[in-house]
């Protein structure tokens, strides 16, 4: 086997070492059954085991009671874009976004798709470098919903409030920091994420509904995106993607043995701090993208003096076993993404060669 790098990429995304040896353990035999999980029935006994035990771990990790329910969707995030209106909107009303990068505008322009909803405030014309203080938000009481996304993935910032709405449903689009730190639930209307970030592999999108607001779903949607219909069915409507809902469950249990969302919030803080901490210290040679307070502990983006040294030190970093590293092109510069399961030594690695690299161009 060829030695492992360190993924800093933004999604698909490091896996935890751990669970992907359990996956190859168990890919030929499943739990003693013959056969591998891939090749099982999605009504047969052994996937229900696993369904049922993934939804049980997430519902811990969240704190989530009896008020949500969890699904298991497909389409990825982007399609919740259009779900969560469909849902939610079509009753009348008027929805509520806040943009914050490329992901929110598109989730507003699907939205827009749908029914009405409005923009309530925006960090696109600033370059997406920071996210509203929570003074800057007047949301209007009779919306729909709020709909926000927590860590926007590609300019690297990220909230450490949770915006308050009232009795206005709080709609969050979390698919790059869900169970990166502890979260109130009671908090939250709807989250969804897609899993390729901090939960698993791609393929299936977890949502987290509250129970009221099932009854939005209109009767008149397509059975596979309507909420109602997927939590009454268990999210098991017609085939869930198995394999994705199976590696979900995997993490979610080794996140559960590390400690849960606190232990693994202190270990992220612990690693954007180590990497904060070495833009900061540069004397201006690395420039973080991300006004201080909005920084985000899941995409660290910062900028070198000149796009040549940013290709190069990219193009460094690679020889040394640190990929994954290039920023994306509406940014530019360098991103690194530290989800859950990058971990500190692949950070302090990183830091190490941030270290060199100035000395040798600085
Ligand atoms: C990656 C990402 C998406 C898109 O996810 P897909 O599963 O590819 O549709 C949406 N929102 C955020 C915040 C993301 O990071």
């Amino acid at each position: 086997m060829s030695e492992r790098v360190h993924n800093f990429g933004a999604g698909p995304s490091a896996l935890p070492l751990s669970v992907l040896q359990q996956v190859q353990a168990e890919l030929l035999d499943y739990a003693g059954t013959g056969m591998s999980i891939l090749e099982s029935s999605h009504r047969g006994k052994a996937y229900d085991e696993v369904h049922q035990r993934t939804t049980r771990d997430l519902k811990t990790l969240l704190g989530a009671g009896d008020s949500h329910e969890i699904l298991f969707m497909g389409g990825g995030a982007r399609s919740q874009f259009a779900i969560v209106p469909m849902n939610l909107l079509l009753g009348g009303g008027s929805a509520d976004y806040i943009t914050t990068g490329n992901w929110s505008v598109m989730a507003l322009a699907e939205a827009k798709k749908q029914g009405s909803a409005r923009e309530l405030w925006s960090s696109v014309a600033v370059g997406n470098d920071r996210v509203p203080a929570p003074g800057d938000l007047e949301p209007d009481p009779r919306a729909a919903y709020l709909h926000y996304t927590s860590n926007n993935t590609i300019a690297g910032t990220q909230y450490h409030y949770v915006p308050k709405t009232g009795a206005v449903p709080l709609v969050c689009d979390m698919s790059s920091d869900i169970l990166s730190r502890p979260l109130d639930l009671s908090l939250f209307g709807l989250i969804y994420a897609g899993a390729q970030k901090n939960l698993g592999p791609s393929g299936v999108t977890v949502v987290i509904v509250r129970k009221d607001l099932l009854e939005r779903s209109s009767a008149r949607l397509p059975d596979t995106m309507s909420y109602a219909r997927m939590a009454a069915k268990q999210s098991l409507l017609n085939t869930p993607p198995v394999y994705a809902i199976y590696m979900v469950g995997l993490v979610a249990r080794w996140l559960l043995e590390m400690g849960g969302a606190e232990a693994v919030g202190r270990q992220n803080e612990q690693k954007a701090g180590l990497l904060y901490g070495t833009i900061d210290g540069s004397g201006g040679f690395y420039r973080g993208h991300a006004q201080k307070d909005s920084r985000s502990r899941m995409n660290v983006t910062f900028r070198l003096p000149s796009e040549d040294l940013e290709s190069s030190f990219v193009a460094s970093a690679a020889e040394e076993g640190l990929v994954g590293l290039k920023g994306h092109r509406s940014v530019g510069g360098i991103r690194a993404s530290i989800y859950n399961a990058v971990t500190l030594e692949a950070v302090e690695a990183l830091t190490q060669f941030m270290a060199e690299f100035q000395r040798k161009h600085g």
